[in-house]
């Protein structure tokens, strides 16, 4: 085992709980979690060049370009010690262009395990298009585990609704939007040998176990 945290990269598609996950590993491991969606709320509020850049391609909806985002993720990690403590990229890379550019910035300190939480498309979907949150505190609830009261909020008596974009067919668009993308990234990891797969399916503390245990016999085989 090393004497810093692992450098790793956490991919699965939405529903796959890769957000809850990537904290608790970070946590876990002493290391710094980097979810590109905070990286970009951080380099707004400070006012960066790059931060600027990223407010108006999504104050117009549209998608930050690669570069952009490679420019974001760069400056975070060249300008703190994520490199040397550890790290868990959770959001990128999403594209293989990105994944390059991540190489050459690490050069010398290179990723030790790319894991991609896996589970089945119907699984996602039941766990999104379940979902329903307060529309005034923004608790969230689902289908499985609803208020007590007939769809009113627990905390606050407000209404639990779901929102527009969680709806099945809007969460079917983007599971399918993401298998398109992601595939790709696969390959490439696999190709490099640091790809490894972890189910995502049950228990929260037991999927988290999973990763740690994947992780553990990464970082022996490299030390
Ligand atoms: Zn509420």
């Amino acid at each position: 085992m090393s004497d810093r945290g692992p450098h790793l990269v956490l991919l699965g598609k939405q529903g796959a709980g890769k957000g809850t996950q990537a904290s608790r590993l970070a946590e876990h491991y002493g290391v710094i979690h980097l979810a590109t969606g905070d990286v970009f709320r951080a380099a707004i509020n400070e006012g960066t060049e790059l931060g600027f850049e990223v407010q108006r391609y999504m104050d117009r909806g549209e998608l930050v370009p690669d570069e952009i985002v490679i420019g974001v993720v760069r400056e975070v990690l060249t300008n703190s010690d994520a490199v040397k403590r550890g790290f868990v990229l959770d959001g990128f890379p999403r594209t293989v262009p990105q994944a390059k550019e991540l190489e050459r910035v690490l050069a010398d300190f290179p990723l030790d395990v790319v894991i991609d939480l896996d589970v089945p498309t119907e699984i996602a979907l039941h766990r999104i298009a379940g979902r329903r949150v307060c529309v005034q505190c923004q608790t969230t609830y689902h289908v499985d585990n609803p208020p007590k009261e007939d769809w009113i909020c627990d905390v606050c008596g407000s209404d639990v609704v779901q929102r527009d974009d969680d709806t099945e067919e809007a969460v079917m668009r983007r599971l399918e939007l993401w298998e398109i993308q992601t595939l790709p990234l696969i390959h490439f990891y696999r190709r490099r040998g640091l790809l490894a797969h972890v189910d995502g399916i049950g228990d929260s503390e037991d999927v988290f176990e999973s990763l740690v245990a994947t992780v553990e016999v990464r970082m022996t085989e490299d030390a």
